[in-house]
């Protein structure tokens, strides 16, 4: 769906009129419409800065020479000089002085970014603080970092925060690939944690990253589900698409369409789980990526919900989903160094007027993520949830106007996300290179305002 407030702004006929209403203008953000490059970041300036002798420089300057970036580590000499990627290593702080290194490293570039420019900050991890007062000053970039979300958010740019374990500076690779592209154009104020904590794999692609790996999609006839099995298609995974019977027709046009195979199923149907066992296991083996994207909506208050409302929700969005894992785990046939994402939303973070089974069984994903990762991390799988934010889908394009309308500005970049954002962010937690990443839950929301 094309932002209707971009559009006036650019009608030279309308555009002084929200001008002088004073409303967002928001900027088109620079996305990526293919897969992933071996040198994403050729012809990028990249400006490297450390702040309180940080311990990564040398391994991020290897990921982003071998990225193809022109690294610069001084601040500008010229007023005019812009940069595409800042990147400050911060794992050296520990007292609140240090934070001043921060100030007086960050305080003369803050406006040399251009548009649609990256900001990553790398902090240490705050539970492995040698004191109570260096874990207050790592949790404290949170807020750094989101603020200055909002501060450049206007300009299409996205600050995000990866807490990084002392023995995880291996594992950034694909974290600044991801984070500092083009394909977190929407992923904005996140604060994620890399440890080492699930084995990596030995060698790392650089492109067609999925080549050789097995993907299902729940829900993947439309919307954030089809731009995922099409995203994962693209970086040369072997996809499954599967929905419901109803539709089986837009199901089996879009699969053929990417390559894909196409799969009837009600994921929460009583047998389900055996099926996807008996098919996974005949037709391919074994599964390396599972998106569980498949949700649906019965909103009402809770004094006006009636019971099938709650059960529907509870069924989609959550029981099927709990005994497919467990079907498909006790089969062994989620491989090692396997992938399970699972969509989560800003209904789980915040909750949402209308939504208490919709917000719970979104909620329960998050805690349930957090708990099956560390079980899995021994055989090299990652479980991560994804929150998506005011996406534009068949589910969003149906609210009532003004509704829609505040639903997509209310964040730092005043727009809605596309499905491929979520599609990018899903894509990262599904490549081999998000080793480091498991447990988290990673909202796609252009820094939504509600529940940050
Ligand atoms: P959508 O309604 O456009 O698509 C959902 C797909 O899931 C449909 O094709 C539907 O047929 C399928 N599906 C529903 N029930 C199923 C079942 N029992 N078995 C198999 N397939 C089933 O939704 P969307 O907007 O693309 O959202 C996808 C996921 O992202 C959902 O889990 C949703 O809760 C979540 N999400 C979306 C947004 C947003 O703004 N669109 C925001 C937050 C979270």
């Amino acid at each position: 769906m094309s932002d209707l407030l971009q559009n006036l702004n650019k009608n030279p006929l309308t555009g002084w009129l929200t001008k002088a209403l004073g409303l967002p203008n928001p900027v088109i953000l620079a996305r990526e419409s293919g897969p992933y490059r071996a040198q994403p970041f050729k012809g990028k300036r990249v400006l490297l800065l450390g702040a309180a002798s940080g311990n990564l420089e040398t391994v991020l300057r290897q990921i982003l020479e071998a990225a193809g970036a022109e690294i610069h580590d001084a601040e500008p000499q010229s007023g005019d000089e812009r940069f595409d990627i800042l990147i400050l290593d911060a794992t050296g702080l520990e007292t609140t002085a240090d934070y001043n290194s921060l100030y007086e490293r960050l305080h003369p570039v803050a406006r040399r970014i251009g548009t649609n420019g990256r900001v990553l900050l790398l902090a240490p991890v705050p539970s492995e603080a040698k004191s109570v007062e260096a874990a207050g000053v790592a949790r404290g970039l949170e807020g750094f970092s989101r603020s200055l979300g909002k501060e450049l958010g206007p300009r299409g740019t996205t600050v995000n925060l990866a807490y990084v374990a002392h023995d995880a500076g291996e594992r950034l690779d694909m974290v600044l690939r991801f984070f500092c592209g083009p394909q977190t154009a929407y992923v904005s104020g996140q604060a994620i944690t890399v440890t080492a904590q699930t084995r990596a794999p030995e060698v790392l692609p650089r492109e067609q990253l999925l080549a050789g790996k097995v993907a299902l999609v729940t829900g993947a006839a439309r919307g954030i589900g089809l731009a995922t099995a099409q995203r994962l298609r693209q970086e040369g995974a072997e996809v499954i698409c599967l929905d419901i019977t109803a539709a089986s027709e837009e199901l089996g046009r879009v699969a053929r369409e990417m390559g894909a195979t196409p799969l009837t199923l009600d994921i929460s149907a009583g047998d389900a789980p055996q099926k996807l066992v008996q098919l996974v296991r005949e037709q391919f083996g074994g599964l390396d990526i599972l998106v569980h994207n498949a949700g649906i909506t019965r909103d009402k208050t809770l004094g006006k919900m009636p019971e099938h409302f709650w059960q529907q929700v509870m069924q989609v969005n959550l029981a099927a989903i709990i005994a497919a894992d467990a079907a498909l785990l006790e089969a062994q046939l989620i491989r090692d160094s396997g992938r399970l994402v699972y969509l989560s939303s800003m209904s789980g973070v915040a909750g949402n007027f209308g939504q208490t089974n919709y917000a719970t069984t979104k909620a329960a994903l998050i805690g349930y993520v957090a708990a099956l990762g560390p079980k899995l991390a021994e055989r090299g799988i990652c479980a991560n949830a994804v929150a998506p934010g005011f996406i534009e889908t068949a589910m969003t394009d149906a609210m009532p106007f003004f509704t829609r309308e505040a639903g997509r500005r209310l964040n730092s970049l005043k727009q809605g996300g596309q499905p491929r954002d979520v599609a990018e962010l899903i894509c990262f937690l599904a490549s081999p290179g998000a080793s480091g990443i498991n447990g988290n839950t990673i909202r796609v929301c252009g820094q939504g305002l509600i529940g940050a």
